[in-house]
């Protein structure tokens, strides 16, 4: 056969063969802060799109916030007469989750239950938001409501059912932790970054100590992902840039026994005390809401404790008097505006922020920040689509589509 070479002369050969495309470079490298269900997720997008990853955790994987969520898979109708956007979120990575973790949810529905006068005049408001956001609903009277759900108070005036459902909270992030470390991403536990690296105003890479073996190291990176939740904030300032996460506290009641079968909320707008959902063989109640300065130190206010059983108790009587299992607390890694709201008016919306944009360029450095667990995909998502732009990568997000391995992948090594 004659080769396209055999018609050119030797001279011209050697510079056809300099013309030839390069060999492969390596992937560039990029450095995900903060082991919690957004940095698996960001990690798992990422090596699909071809990158090289490294996550760094400074504890086990899962123990921040992640760990400790109530456990809810937003249907989105908790935020959709205040929070449009979050609750527009909420259902559409319901449904892909479900899709891509199989297996990983109770698929239990929720219930908006109007206790008061008060509560169902907020009825067509309710119905109405959620249409706008498609949340889906179904409106159901009392004795129905009832025969769904017996502890239910029986003096409830309406309910409206929606596709809320119960995941475990570490089980879902473990999934994207193991499908990400089967497809190339690297996962160091016990690994803290204690600073970031610069050159001029450009982050090159991640200084770390790691616990386990009391050393410390340089990890070089062609950018570095900030996904430290509620730590946000501490993270971002190590690379001498600030982003407006407000650490939001709310404490959790584990109760012994299943008073509820399906995720039970009150139908007012969002408050203290007007969650219940079954966690196997116990329910837990939630939540309160309060500003921190410290994510690391957050406290159990017994006053909490005692007014999220107390509010639940007016949805599932029976929760008064049950045996408290645990209870414990949580900080919300939450956006403000400028940094000045706090509390349970802020949205659950997420922002990525790439730094290279601020005021006081830092480039190589993007943060990832605010949302909610079930909108741990999305935010990924988004992330993953600044970074390939910043390093000229044209891959399309494929986390939509595919499965994620069992959580037990992750302790098969
Ligand atoms: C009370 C409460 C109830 C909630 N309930 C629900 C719910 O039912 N459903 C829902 O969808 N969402 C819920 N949420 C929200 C959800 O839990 C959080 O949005 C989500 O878990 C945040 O995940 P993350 O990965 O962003 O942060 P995190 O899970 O906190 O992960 C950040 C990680 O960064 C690590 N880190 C910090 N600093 C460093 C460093 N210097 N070096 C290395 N690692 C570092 C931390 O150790 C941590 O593991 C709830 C939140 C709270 C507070």
């Amino acid at each position: 056969m004659v080769s396209p070479l055999d018609r050119v002369s030797p001279g011209a050969r050697a510079e056809f063969r300099e013309a030839a495309p390069p060999a492969p470079r390596d992937p560039p490298h990029v450095v995900i802060i903060g082991g919690g269900g957004t940095g698996a997720a960001v990690a798992h997008d990422l090596v699909l799109r071809g990158l090289r990853v490294t996550l760094v955790e400074r504890g086990e994987v899962t123990s921040g916030t992640t760990g400790r969520h109530h456990g809810l898979l937003h249907s989105g109708a908790r935020y959709a007469m205040t929070d449009r956007a979050s609750a527009i979120e909420c259902i559409g990575e319901n449904k892909i989750l479900r899709r891509i973790a199989p297996g990983s949810f109770e698929e239990n529905d929720g219930l908006f239950v109007a206790l008061t006068d008060e509560d169902a005049d907020l009825e067509r408001q309710f119905l109405e938001g959620c249409w706008q956001c498609a949340v889906p609903t179904r409106r159901i009277d009392r004795a129905h409501a009832l025969r769904l759900e017996p502890g239910l108070n029986p003096d409830l005036r309406l309910a409206v059912q929606v596709p809320d459902a119960t995941m475990d909270a570490m089980r879902l992030p473990l999934r994207f932790f193991a499908t990400a470390r089967r497809n190339g991403a690297e996962i160091l536990t016990f690994t803290e970054v204690t600073a970031v690296t610069t050159a001029g105003r450009s982050v090159r890479g991640v200084a770390v100590r790691d616990h386990a073996a009391g050393r410390d190291y340089e990890i070089g990176a062609d950018i570095v992902i900030n996904a430290a939740g509620p730590w946000a904030g501490k993270v971002a300032a190590l690379a001498g840039v600030t982003v407006p996460v407000a650490p939001t506290a709310g404490v959790m009641v584990a109760v012994r026994g299943r008073h509820c079968n399906m995720v039970v909320n009150r139908l007012h707008a969002p408050g203290d005390g007007d969650i219940a959902l079954p966690q196997r063989g116990m329910t837990v109640l939630g939540t309160s809401s309060w500003p921190v300065n410290d994510p690391d130190d957050p406290d159990v206010p017994a006053d909490h404790v005692e007014n999220v059983v107390r509010e639940t108790s007016n949805l599932l009587p029976a929760l008064r008097g049950a045996e408290i299992r645990a209870s414990w607390s949580a900080t919300r890694p939450l956006i403000g505006k400028n940094g000045t709201q706090s509390g349970r008016g802020m949205a659950r919306e997420f922002r990525c922020f790439d730094h290279a944009l601020d005021d006081s360029p830092t480039e190589g450095f993007v943060t990832i920040a605010g949302g909610k667990a079930t909108t741990l995909r999305a935010m990924a998502e988004i992330t993953a689509n600044v970074v390939c732009g910043k390093l000229g990568i044209d891959r399309p997000c494929e986390t939509s589509d595919v499965t994620l391995l069992p959580h037990a992948a992750w302790y098969a090594r």
